[in-house]
């Protein structure tokens, strides 16, 4: 079981103190957690982790999920494209009617009581309909700086209603919203399976069972299949690297979200890529790639790539940074945040230009080795769980006060 204390030798006895004392004042508390898929995506990792700290810390936290059919989640997938700025996507009547049905019907079989609620995105985002009491708050994590209104403007009625809203960044705050608001940066969790520390031997033997050759260099991306995520993109840099450095080889490790129905097409679109080039592995959860395998495939990439065209956060940039990895980067979303240019990666316009920086970094491996070390501190300062469990305590006891 997880123990806060456990944290101490990697962030400091002091900011374990700190949290311990702040929990003190939470004791006891329920918190409820709703989101839209058990696994697949960053939301799912992050709550898998933060409650069982939670709870560690006495605190009655629970985590569920959303039940709905596929026609709901191809109708939250295309809102979620929406609020990242797609413009072309209409939500017609029928379709929201199907959205605030399965809503409807999930707040009779969730358990929404808490003393604080929190409403992960915006699949469960009208379960506020259904309050019985609490402080309620969104937590949004996907990137709306330039939503599509249409989609967007029913949302924040919606939005308005809740307590706190909770954003990853501040140029997601819309301007028009009164409520109170909350940046919170997303966390990784050093001890998870994804991220622990494991022995070369461990990681050569990963790599050997999906034949990809540890004493070459690899260019890895992590990341849904998703048109967002950009994998051909990746898979662009990679054919100008490998025109230059003929032993480079890609991995691309994608899973499928139980809420994102366009897993299938962006795979198929990414093999069929592959089967002309060489050296280039597409791999998923159905491969067998879980979090250790995740965890070792980062830790064996000589630079990881994040090409996203919009990103919410990106905490496999967090990820392959807290890996010693540097990471070369778009300006999309929380990545800028994460990857300094220069100092934990590079952040690049176009995929020449990435092209550019991962030959610069395969072939001068010191170079790597300090951006990936300086991504290392720069992600133990910011970016682990510790820090994400102090703003929830923080949250609560600003939402509910002291407890006595
Ligand atoms: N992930 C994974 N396997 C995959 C693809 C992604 O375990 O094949 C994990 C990844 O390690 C990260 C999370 O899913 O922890 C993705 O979070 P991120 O913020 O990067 O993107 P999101 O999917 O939430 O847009």
């Amino acid at each position: 079981m997880v123990r806060i204390e456990d944290y101490a030798s990697i962030v400091g006895e002091s900011e374990v103190e700190g949290i311990k004392q702040l929990a003190e004042l939470v004791k006891g508390e329920k918190v409820a957690h709703v989101n839209a898929t058990p696994y697949g995506g960053g939301v799912a990792e992050m709550l898998n982790r933060i409650i069982p700290l939670a709870r560690s810390l006495d605190i009655d936290a629970n985590w569920q999920t959303l039940k709905g059919d596929a026609e709901f989640f191809t109708i939250t997938k295309k809102m979620h494209n929406a609020l990242q700025g797609n413009q072309g996507v209409a939500i017609g009547e029928a379709e929201w009617k199907h959205y605030f049905d399965t809503v409807r019907f999930n707040s009779s079989v969730l358990n929404l009581e808490g003393d604080v609620v929190v409403i992960h995105d915006p699949q469960p985002l009208p379960l506020i309909d259904y309050r019985r009491g609490g402080k309620w708050a969104w937590r949004c994590h996907i990137d709306t700086s330039s939503p599509n209104a249409s989609v967007w403007d029913p949302l924040m009625e919606l939005i308005r209603r809740y307590n706190i809203a909770i954003f990853s960044l501040e140029r997601y705050i819309p301007k028009s919203l009164d409520t109170q608001v909350l940046i919170d940066y997303p966390t990784i969790d050093p001890l998870a399976t994804k991220n622990a520390k494991i022995g070369i031997s461990e990681i050569e033997k990963v790599l050997n069972r999906y034949g990809v050759d540890p004493a070459r260099p690899i260019i890895g991306q992590v990341g849904r299949f998703d048109p967002w995520k950009d994998p051909l993109g990746a898979m662009e840099v990679y054919r100008m690297v490998k025109g230059r450095i003929g032993t480079a080889q890609l991995v691309l490790i994608g899973s499928f979200a139980k809420d994102d129905p366009e897993g299938k097409e962006w795979y198929d679109k990414a093999m069929a890529f592959a089967a002309k080039e060489k050296d280039i592995f597409v791999l998923t959860n159905l491969d067998g790639v879980g979090d250790f395998e995740v965890n070792a495939f980062q830790r064996a990439f000589s630079v990881a790539l994040q090409m996203s065209k919009r990103e919410g956060f990106g905490l496999t940039v967090t990820e392959a940074l807290w890996k010693g990895v540097p990471v070369i980067g778009t300006r999309a979303g929380g990545i800028p945040l994460q990857v300094i240019d220069g100092t934990t990666g590079y952040l690049i316009g176009n995929y020449q230009e990435g092209a550019e920086k991962a030959v610069l970094l395969l072939k001068r491996p010191w170079l790597a080795r300090e951006l990936g070390q300086n991504g290392m501190r720069h992600v133990r300062l910011n970016f682990l769980i510790t820090k994400g469990i102090m703003n929830y305590l923080r949250m609560h006891i600003e939402l509910v006060g002291k407890r006595n």
